[in-house]
């Protein structure tokens, strides 16, 4: 690695990731930071990169307030019925009561908002979204971070965190490599904000081979925002709760403005409303849920499963009554344009127009995030003023590490969050992370050339793997020395499928599966120490690989410690397939030791805060 150049750079507060919420926090360290310095770091390029890469149709998260159209309580309510009563209330009722003025801003921004025309308001496709003209949403909200930062680097991809050696448990800054140059690149830092986006591509997804990239969740996102914190023993939380989407089959197109706004619905093969069909069976399972409004989204996946399972596929939007209206066909057409143009490919690849036929939905593969309607992610510090004193250790948003920070699908227990949300929870964690500063929390951090020197070992053996096993390949491309990294996604992909729960086995694990489920993983861990990489792309394919197989351990070991079916629809304990709230009505929390790599796990109770319910506190 002696060719290799190394740069270190020393700032203030360290962005990891620079999608919605790390925008929203490199925008925000600004505003309270005025003399820090402030620097963010992107996989990708930040004009383009992230969830929102494409760009959205829709604001998802929008109360409202100055017209009293929703307030943070009734979204808390909601995401709390959303989840099945698993939420982190302190932290949903802080992001909802800040969301709206970051939408002002977008809006002062220049992005196009649709309006009202009666009423003047947004234009509402539901309860909480509003609907935009979003194809430049994301150039939009880089902008503001780029003018903010004292330097964004692009096409730099974090691997690990650096710690303080000479106060435990504090972070130091954190390292990785231009995957264009090759380049090591140590960012010291007083304050690091995790900001790096959900896992896709950890279970086998319905699309492989030549169709592989096309997932619903970004392809891209590789559970870095898991993975770092994981690697330094930080706490997570709920990462059993993994999310299957019911999306237009292929293309993964999505259904919101469809329900919401077009009033389409869907019907299985037979042209019946299936949903019904399975409310008794559901009732059995999960009580008194099933007869929540809105149903949960995991109970509506939970029929749409059943339904096939019993031979009523495929299952079908019904669009064809919708779309005789021109205007609602155009907002049809549109909202893929603005979002998913694949979707509408697919469509006319196979001959669909929905104007007359209704096209088919299917349930995806399991994805991993901390944003949408699931809440996998770090456990974190909630706001002073409404967290109860377990969920409150001194600074909004920090991590069980010291001066490390989580925005957007980084945190966990706070679903719906959205791109508005996870903006707005950027903002939150900055100002959290300068205040850290400013009262002096971060004096006197030491990262020795030692630590940093070593992981630069670390980071590029995949390139001395290969270009020493190749001279062992005697004949085609597979050597007997090193795996590649597509070689080792598939076998990620294969043993998340097979036992904890993907789309092979219809969802469905236990605690023998997960068990092996674990072991195989564990060797999958081993043989990564000799992946191979041929050039800086492929490096970043192995340490993408590298923090998947890491997030995978946690979500298996999540999985295998909840012993009930909170989510069906989601997942399935198949020897425990009742919700049980005597004894699981509560968050699981796990903590990775760094130095054994073996996972502690525990309850910790859940805190309804809105409405002031009394629960039971978990056994
Ligand atoms: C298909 C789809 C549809 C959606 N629809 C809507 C919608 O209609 N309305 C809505 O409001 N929200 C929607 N969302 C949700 C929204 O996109 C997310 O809530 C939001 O983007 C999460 O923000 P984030 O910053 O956590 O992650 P992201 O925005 O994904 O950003 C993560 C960033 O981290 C970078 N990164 C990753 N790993 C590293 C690393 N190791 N080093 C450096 N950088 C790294 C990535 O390149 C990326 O830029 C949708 C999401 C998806 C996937």
């Amino acid at each position: 690695m002696a060719n290799v150049k190394t740069h270190i750079e020393e700032s203030d507060v360290l962005i990891i990731g620079g999608g919605m919420a790390g925008t929203g926090a490199t925008f925000e360290a600004r505003h309270w930071g005025r003399d820090l310095k402030i620097v963010c770091v992107e996989k990708a390029n930040i004009d383009r990169s992230g969830a929102v890469a494409q760009g959205l149709y829709a604001i998802n998260c929008y109360m409202g307030m100055q017209w009293d159209e929703n307030q943070p309580e009734d979204h808390v309510r909601y995401a709390r019925n959303d989840l099945m009563g698993m939420v982190r209330e302190d932290l949903g009722y802080d992001m909802a009561r800040h969301v709206d003025s970051t939408v002002h801003m977008f809006d002062e921004w220049g992005l196009p908002m649709m309006k009202n025309e009666k009423t003047g308001r947004y234009l509402r496709e539901g309860k909480w979204q509003i609907m935009i003209h979003g194809e430049s949403y994301k150039p939009i909200v880089a902008e503001a971070a780029k003018k903010s930062a004292n330097k964004i680097y692009n096409r730099i991809m974090i691997t690990h965190l650096l710690m303080d050696d000479e106060k435990e448990n504090r972070i130091g800054g954190a390292v990785g490599f231009n995957m264009r140059t090759g380049d090591y690149h140590v960012f010291k830092a007083k304050a690091v904000i995790v900001a790096a986006g959900g896992a896709s591509h950890i279970f086998k997804p319905r699309a492989v081979g030549e169709g592989m990239g096309r997932t619903w969740y970004a392809p891209w996102s590789n559970g870095s925002a898991y993975a770092l914190p994981i690697q330094v023993g930080a706490k997570m939380t709920q990462m059993e709760n993994r999310i299957v989407l019911c999306r237009f089959k292929d293309g993964y197109g999505p259904v919101g403005a469809y329900f919401l706004h077009l009033k389409t619905y869907t019907q299985n093969a037979n042209g019946e409303n299936y949903e019904k069909k399975w409310y008794d069976h559901t009732k059995a399972m999960v009580g008194e849920y099933i007869d929540h409004h809105p149903t949960p989204t995991c109970l509506r996946n939970h029929a749409f499963i059943q339904e096939v399972q019993a031979g009523g596929g495929p299952i079908h939007m019904v669009t064809k009554e919708a779309f005789q209206d021109p205007h609602l066909e155009t907002v049809g057409w549109e909202n893929f344009l603005g979002m998913t143009v694949g979707q509408a490919v697919v469509w006319a690849s196979q001959n669909i127009d929905p104007k007359y036929t209704n096209p088919e939905l299917t349930t995806s593969e399991p994805y991993v995030m901390g944003s949408h309607a699931t809440c996998s992610g770090a456990w974190v510090s909630g706001p002073e003023d409404l967290s109860p004193p377990e969920y409150f250790w001194g600074y909004n948003r920090m991590l069980t590490v010291d001066g490390l920070f989580g925005a957007g699908d980084t945190v966990g227990g706070s679903a719906h969050k959205f791109s508005s949300g996870s903006f707005t929870e950027g903002r939150l964690a900055a100002k959290a992370a300068v205040k850290y500063i400013e009262d002096k929390k971060a004096e006197g951090i030491n990262v020795s050339d030692k630590q940093y020197k070593d992981l630069k070992e670390v980071i590029y053996k995949p390139l001395e793997n290969y270009t020493v096993g190749r001279n062992e390949i005697t004949g085609g491309t597979v050597s007997p020395s090193y795996i590649s990294p597509i070689q080792g996604l598939q076998r990620l992909q294969r043993i998340m499928d097979e036992y904890v729960g993907g789309i092979a086995t219809n969802y469905m694990t236990n605690e023998n599966m997960l068990n092996r489920g674990l072991e195989l993983l564990k060797w999958l861990e081993e043989d990564l120490e000799n992946v191979g990489a041929e050039d800086y792309h492929q490096l970043m394919r192995a340490w993408e690989l590298k923090h998947r197989t890491v997030t995978s351990q946690c979500v298996t070991e999540h999985t295998k410690f909840r012993e009930e079916t909170r989510w069906p629809g989601y997942y399935y304990r198949g020897d425990h397939l009742k919700l049980d709230d005597e004894n699981w009505h509560c968050l699981t929390v796990s903590r990775r030791d760094p130095k054994t790599k073996k996972f502690t796990m525990e309850k910790v109770p859940v805190y309804h805060i809105v409405d002031e319910k009394k629960e039971k506190k978990a056994s």
